[in-house]
């Protein structure tokens, strides 16, 4: 019989990609989602998997409709992924963020425990947990030293789920995840606003694109590859904590300049602080600005996984580079700007 998984946050990137790669194991997949999700079918409709999700609404700051929704779907595996994830806003909005991006998981972890105990539990904790990180590469047993409400509130739910396996023997499984972004990555983020950005200024739409601090450096790579590792990880014969990352970081001034290659421009840079201006130079046309406004109270200036536990027991490994992850993104934007599609 095939199984059947309860994924929060089906609306967001990883929701999506998720669902594909579980739909095509054979899954029954249920996909959460709150009655106003921002972008409802979109990402499920660009990956072709809109009509074969089984849409159930929940609002995680709801326990009733949680409850519900457990003993109604009776689910063999639950992936997390539903969260206020933007760690900017996190800045604005701490409380709203604790109650959706940490007690929501705790919520969802007491109605799992009293309803369905045995199914198996995937909790999206994150590298922002680590924050200020007192070693580099970060793994598993890397200190965590958040720095942001977002980190704070997904660290409250990473020690719930270590705790719900540690306290009621439930298979609870946390994956630390660097940074990942696809096409289908929300615009906030700083890739997407990149490859989106650029598209604009070459088709005219805007002069430039402002960004904030180009020397942050993550660990990014393709969602595509991570959605795997996560159910990897509720395959594994026990419930653990696992990073996963490619293992090297690169900074947002090397992401903007393999973006822009894409779109024809030749980045150089110039000044330094709020007054750094990135020119074209073949056009001598100013592309990037830099604007306060994008920087934040409390930065995390350098983040960088080792995937090595995964890659022993999970057998995981990334499969696509950054540069092919930017490439990717800007051709996609690229043409989305070119159509007029707004619609991720
Ligand atoms: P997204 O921001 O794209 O998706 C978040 C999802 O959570 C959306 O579907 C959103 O729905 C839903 N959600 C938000 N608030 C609530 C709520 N109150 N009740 C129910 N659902 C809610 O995130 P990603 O797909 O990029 O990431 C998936 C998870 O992994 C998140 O928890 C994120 O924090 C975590 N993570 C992500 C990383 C990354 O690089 N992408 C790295 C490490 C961890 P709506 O459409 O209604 O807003
Ligand atoms: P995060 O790692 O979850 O915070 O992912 P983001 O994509 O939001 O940010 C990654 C890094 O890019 C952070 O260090 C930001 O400070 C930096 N950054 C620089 N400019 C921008 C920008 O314009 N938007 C965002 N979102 N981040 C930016």
């Amino acid at each position: 019989m095939s199984k059947t998984a309860l994924i929060t946050g089906i609306s967001g990137q990883d929701g999506a990609y998720l669902a594909k790669l579980l739909l095509s194991k054979g899954y029954r997949v249920i996909g959460a989602m709150r009655r106003s999700a921002s972008l409802a079918l979109a990402r499920l409709e660009y990956l072709g998997i809109a009509r074969d999700v089984e849409p159930f609404h929940c609002e995680l700051l709801e326990l009733t409709n949680i409850t519900r929704m457990i003993e109604r779907t009776k689910p063999d595996e639950i992936y997390n992924l539903a969260a206020q994830s933007f760690v900017s806003a996190s800045f604005d909005q701490p409380i709203f963020t604790v109650e959706v991006t940490g007690l929501g998981a705790v919520r969802l972890l007491e109605a799992i425990r009293l309803i369905n105990p045995g199914a198996r539990f995937y909790q999206a904790s994150t590298s922002e947990m680590f924050g200020n990180a007192s070693r580099s590469p970060q793994d598993e047993n890397t200190p965590f030293r958040p720095r942001s409400p977002y980190g704070i509130a997904k660290l409250m739910a990473h020690n719930f789920a270590v705790n719900y396996r540690e306290a009621y023997r439930m298979f609870c499984t946390s994956g630390i995840l660097f940074n990942h972004e696809s096409p289908l990555r929300g615009r906030e983020f700083v890739t997407r606003r990149i490859t989106v950005g650029l598209a604009e200024v070459k088709h005219g739409h805007r002069g430039h694109l402002t960004l904030g601090n180009l020397d942050a450096r993550r660990d990014w790579g393709f969602a595509d590859d991570y959605v795997e590792g996560m159910w990897r990880m509720l395959q594994h014969a026990e419930a653990s904590d696992f990073v996963l990352a490619t293992g090297a970081a690169t900074s947002v001034r090397r992401f903007v300049e393999i973006a822009a290659r894409q779109f024809d421009f030749d980045i150089a840079w110039s000044g330094s602080g709020t007054d750094t201006i990135g020119t074209d130079t073949k056009s001598g046309r100013v592309v990037v600005r830099i604007d306060p406004e994008h920087y934040r109270p409390a930065e995390v200036h350098d983040l960088v996984g080792s995937p090595a536990k995964a890659a022993a027991q999970l057998g995981w490994r990334h499969k696509t580079s950054v540069d092919e992850l930017a490439v990717m993104m800007a051709l996609e934007d690229d043409r989305r700007v070119r159509d007029g599609i707004t619609a991720y």
